[in-house]
């Protein structure tokens, strides 16, 4: 075996944390807070689906059309890089970290999403990232990362919060603007839920359920998961 065989064969694999849930689960900044306080690097695997429609609305696709949004997926390679606060995303050598935040990319990304290759390509890119991880562990937020991306994740969570409570957080943190902004994510949620089952836990995953926790209580159920994987090792 040569020594380069050698290195990668002894290198340690990065703890995986895989985390599932609807949105206002407060799944994103759970999952942020999360590998904080572990010391883990965090992946949201939701800015690579608004990437790619970013760069298909750039390039003018009828994003309705599959076999255009298809065509986009060929070269399409996306780029997270840690910044002081969050991710940054790159796109074709542009930042697009706040771009891909927009309504008009939201609006538009379950239609990409739903597309099976753009999938399976993405989930390409999703597992480089999470191997190419400088720290000891990550934590990767999603909808389909306890089943497809990393179902083999030592850690695999699925986040969520009863409808009610999760429109009242909604609620509570919103200007009208924004609660337009959370109708649109109620219906996303609704299309999402029939390309990936986000709501039920797969065999061998655990609920955190946060109706009765408030942040911090939900951000320790999950460090605590994590810490008793750790110790059964
Ligand atoms: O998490 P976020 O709301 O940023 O995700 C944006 C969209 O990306 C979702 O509405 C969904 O269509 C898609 N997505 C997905 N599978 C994932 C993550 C996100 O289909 N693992």
């Amino acid at each position: 075996m040569s020594s380069t065989d050698a290195s990668t064969a002894d290198a340690p694999r990065p703890v995986v944390v895989a985390i599932d849930g609807p949105a206002g689960s407060g799944k994103s900044s759970v999952s942020r807070a999360a590998a904080r306080a572990l010391g883990y690097d965090f992946l949201d695997t939701g800015a690579g689906y608004r990437a790619l429609a970013w760069r298909s609305l750039d390039l003018g696709i009828e994003l309705e059309d599959a076999d255009a949004v298809r065509a986009v997926l060929g070269g399409f390679r996306y780029d997270v890089e840690p910044g002081a606060d969050g991710a940054r995303v790159h796109v074709e050598g542009r930042e697009v970290t706040e771009e891909i935040r927009e309504p008009r990319v939201s609006g538009v990304v379950s239609l990409v999403a739903r597309v099976p290759e753009v999938r399976e390509a993405l989930n390409v890119q999703f597992r480089r990232l999470i191997r190419e991880t400088p720290r000891p562990g990550i934590v990767v937020e999603g909808r389909d990362i306890t089943t497809v991306v990393a179902p083999d994740a030592q850690v695999r969570i699925l986040l969520t919060a009863d409808e009610e409570v999760r429109i009242a957080r909604r609620a509570k943190e919103l200007s009208p603007e924004q609660a337009a902004t959370a109708r649109q994510l109620s219906e996303r949620d609704r299309q999402d839920a029939g390309v990936v089952d986000f709501l039920t836990a797969a065999e061998g995953v655990t609920t955190v359920d946060s109706t009765e926790l408030d942040f911090d209580e939900t951000v320790q159920a999950v460090v605590e998961l994590v810490r008793r994987a750790a110790q059964k090792d």
